[in-house]
């Protein structure tokens, strides 16, 4: 497992995506300065980013809940401001994918799903071995996997979608609050409109989890994000059940749902996990 030796955490400014790489800039050199170290000493720089985007070029393609990113090349950007000759950009899920593999819950699977469940809801595949991209890059794209017939809409410009019911922030927004704790505390309190609310959400993972398991057949379904880490009685258990439940035998019986192990600091030591195996060259997660 890396340690963190020096670490530095800022806003993401919402004047635009020039200022988010100033600050990035500014971030990495503050972090670098807390421990006397040079970016010429560093074997690699890598950078988790919201999706959909394009690994290769290094470019984001949409981040609705960040301004300015619209294909926009925030390798490249990046790589420039720092002085550096390349960085490692990939989707957040699936650094933290990678970094579960290496360092956490999925050492030593071959089949296993990192589901995040937070402020939105995300993921990554691995089947056979292999990282799935799919042919536009968005394979795990799974907080916009629909689970609903009807509504509500969602960010994405759908509706019914997983993350539109299930995910912290429209949980919070369902109940006319801005944190998703207050809600479960609610719900636990015997708030019947709080009880509505997480029930459906517990509803909506059930049904994702069934048509990962059915679809996909991994052996480990990893689950990490705020809102699984506070509530696994509303996360994790419900889509435990609905497997149980009505998953197809054989798959049922060959996955488990486990919580992930790299807690809150998963975007960062899965962005440095993934850099040292891009390194090393071993890149058959990436291709
Ligand atoms: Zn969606």
């Amino acid at each position: 497992m890396p340690r963190i030796i020096g670490r530095d955490e800022r806003v993401t400014p919402r004047s635009g995506a020039e200022d988010i790489v100033a600050a990035i800039a500014e971030s990495t050199r503050a972090s670098l300065a807390a421990v006397n170290a040079s970016l010429g000493e560093i074997a690699a720089v890598a950078c988790s980013a919201p999706g959909p985007l394009d690994h290769r070029g290094g470019i984001v393609h949409e981040a609705p809940n960040v301004v300015g990113f619209i294909d926009y090349p925030l390798g490249p950007r990046l790589a420039e401001e720092l002085g550096v000759a390349a960085i490692y950009l990939d989707r957040d899920t699936i650094m933290a994918a990678v970094g579960e593999a290496v360092a956490g819950a999925a050492r030593g699977a071959r089949n296993f799903i990192y589901v995040t469940i937070s402020t939105g809801i995300g993921g990554a595949i691995v089947i056979d071995g292999r990282l799935l991209r799919g042919a536009a890059n968005t394979a795990g794209e799974i907080g916009h996997f629909p689970v609903a017939l009807e509504g509500p809409r969602c960010g994405c410009g759908s509706y019914g979608c997983v993350e539109s019911l299930a995910a912290g922030r429209f949980v919070a927004e369902a109940y006319g609050v801005d944190d998703a704790a207050r809600v479960y505390a609610a719900a636990a309190a015997g708030d019947e409109a709080a009880e509505r609310i997480v029930t459906r959400a517990e509803k909506a993972l059930g049904n994702l989890a069934v048509g990962l398991a059915n679809a996909l057949s991994p052996a480990l379904i990893v689950i990490g994000g705020s809102v699984a880490e506070h509530e696994p009685s509303h996360t994790l258990e419900p889509m435990r059940r609905a497997i149980a439940d009505r998953a197809f035998k054989v798959a049922a019986a060959a996955v488990k749902i486990v919580p992930a192990a790299l807690g809150r600091d998963v975007g960062m030591l899965g962005a440095v996990i993934y850099g040292r195996e891009r390194v090393a060259g071993r890149d058959e997660w990436f291709r």
